[in-house]
C-alpha cells in the first residue's frame, strides 16, 4: 500500500521550505530535489514510523487490526545532503 501527498520539505542548502506531490512506500529515505536551488535532499523516514498500540475495544472485543506501523511526519519534513 502506499499513499500519494503533498508534503513540505526544508532544504538543508537554501533553508525555504517547499512542497512536493510524493508517494510514500516502505522505502526508508526519500529523495528530493529544491525547486529554488536544486539541490538534492534525502529525508530520512525510519525515526518516524512508529509502532501502533494495539486497540482495546470496551466490551472485551480485542481490536482485531493487526499491530503494525503507522507514519507520523511532521509538517515540514526536514531533508539531509546526500552523501
Ligand atoms: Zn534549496
Amino acid at each position: 500500500m502506499s499513499i500519494q501527498k503533498r508534503f513540505t520539505f526544508a532544504c538543508w542548502n537554501c533553508a525555504r521550505n517547499y512542497t512536493l506531490f510524493r508517494k510514500i512506500t516502505d522505502e526508508q529515505t526519500l529523495t528530493v530535489a529544491c525547486p529554488f536551488c536544486h539541490a538534492e535532499g534525502v529525508v530520512q523516514l525510519q525515526p518516524f514510523r512508529k509502532q501502533k498500540k494495539k486497540t482495546v475495544m470496551r466490551g472485551g472485543n480485542e481490536g482485531d487490526q493487526p499491530p503494525g506501523e503507522e507514519l507520523m511526519l511532521p509538517e515540514i519534513l526536514p531533508t539531509q545532503k546526500p552523501e
